[in-house]
């Protein structure tokens, strides 16, 4: 099969100016990435119908595939439409079908607003495109094939761009393709993306159908295995040895695939093994309580948390004694764990975290560095703890200080050694 390249070319001055970021961008190429698509360039170009045709004429020369995003509206500095159209030939014809659907929108979503002509001017579309209905908005897109290239033009608002993606866009670009697209992720934890790049770049170099590719999001490492087939069957068998060698080279820092994230693994594990969670946070101030129980149902399994953040709360609350944060410090690993059998006696759960760290900017009095964090599990026979250095940026440090305390549970969880990462 060919493989296709797309451009994306998003129009739009306050794009240029700063005032809004490329959310359409990101959120286009993410979904052609599931495509198996290629994009090489995003382009921005300002609401100006001479560098919108110079842009366009650019794209062509590289691209396959071109999608436009913003400027269909029904104001005068909306030209994508007029301006697509010229570049390629096409005449704009009025669609009846598409005029209809946005007398529907005004009368039954936009009661307080006054129809105007102009907004029949969004029904004009290039002659021979497929209309892309608009669901969320007034604005059709469409989508065209000329000169060899595929046009697909997108409304700019994101709420409205990328729902006719997902159910108009994808659907088309899916047909230029007699194959099927199969992926798979596989969620790591515990490694770096270039240790992992190290272990994997024989299999990446090598591998050409399935595809191998990583890629990190938020404190962990992703890879995803990409097969085109005939069949998802046929795909499926295609990715099973790749996968099977990855487990074999990454091995247990692998905590899930096609999972979501590593409190939805935690939480799985949890309600498999009928154990009970709670977590003593400091630093993390309450994240691992705030995703434990964004999963519908963790009440179940998650009995709740406490946000110790000053030493007095910690003795208060957990009963860590006060004479041990002054001979330890309160950022230390006896202190952690403390904190763990603490909101572990006091939740009566089986398993109790205990977090407690610098996340910065600044450090304490003590003059403990930045990113020194201390995790603990306490479980019934043992408390373990992994004592961090998780960087310089706050949000990081407190993600961070999360995903060890979510991973060190997924182990104990699974009788992996819990002590054990990168
Ligand atoms: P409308 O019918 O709302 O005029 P449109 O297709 O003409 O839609 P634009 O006028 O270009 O779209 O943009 C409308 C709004 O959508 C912008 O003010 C901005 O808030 C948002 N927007 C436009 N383009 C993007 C983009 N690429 N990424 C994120 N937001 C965008």
């Amino acid at each position: 099969m060919a493989q296709h390249t797309a451009e994306i070319i998003s129009v739009g001055t306050e794009l240029l100016l700063g005032n809004i970021a490329n959310t359409d961008a990101q959120d286009i190429s993410q979904m052609l990435s599931e495509l198996g698509i290629n994009v090489y360039y995003h382009t921005v170009v300002g609401d100006n119908p001479q560098r919108l045709k110079a842009a366009v004429a650019i794209a062509k020369s590289r691209a396959d595939i071109i999608i436009t995003t913003g400027g269909l509206g029904p104001t005068c500095d909306d030209l994508t439409k007029q301006t697509l159209a010229e570049a390629f030939g096409k005449k704009l014809i009025f669609d009846e079908g598409e005029a209809q659907e946005i007398r529907d929108y005004f009368a039954t979503r936009l009661h307080s607003h006054q129809m105007t002509d102009n907004n029949y001017r969004q029904a004009y579309l290039p002659e021979g495109c497929v209309p892309f209905h608009n669901d969320c908005g007034t604005a059709p897109g469409c989508a065209f094939e000329a000169e060899g290239v595929h046009v697909l033009m997108l409304p700019g608002p994101p709420r409205e761009c990328v729902p006719m993606f997902r159910s108009c866009a994808m659907p088309y670009l899916r047909r230029l393709s007699d194959l099927e697209l199969v992926s798979h992720n596989i969620h790591i934890f515990g490694l770096g993306e270039s240790f992992v790049e190290d272990k994997l770049r024989d299999t990446m170099l090598r591998l050409q159908n399935p595809t191998l590719a990583p890629y990190a999001k938020s404190g962990e490492v992703r890879l995803r295995v990409t097969a085109r087939a005939r069949t998802d069957g046929e795909a499926e068998a295609m990715m099973a040895p790749v996968i099977q060698e990855i487990r074999g080279k990454i091995g247990d820092c692998i905590y899930g695939i096609d999972t979501d994230t590593l409190e939805n693994t935690v939480l799985r594990l949890l309600k498999e093994k009928h154990v009970t969670l709670a977590a003593a946070e400091s630093c993390t101030g309450g994240l691992v309580s705030k995703r434990m129980t964004d999963l519908p149902g963790a009440s179940e399994v998650y009995l709740g948390g406490a946000v110790t953040y000053a030493a007095a709360s910690k003795t208060a609350l957990l009963g860590v004694p006060a004479e041990l944060i002054e001979a330890q410090g309160v950022v230390s690993a006896p202190v952690a764990e403390a904190m763990a059998r603490g909101v572990r006696e006091k939740f009566g759960s089986h398993l109790g975290i205990g977090i407690t760290g610098i996340a910065g900017p600044g450090t304490d009095e003590s003059g403990t560095p930045v990113g020194t964090v201390f995790v603990a599990l306490a479980a019934p026979e043992r408390t373990y703890v992994r004592s961090l250095h998780l960087g310089h940026d706050r949000d990081r440090v407190r993600t961070a200080a999360a995903n060890h305390a979510l991973d060190m549970t997924r182990r104990f969880l699974t009788n992996l050694d819990v002590l054990s990462w990168e």
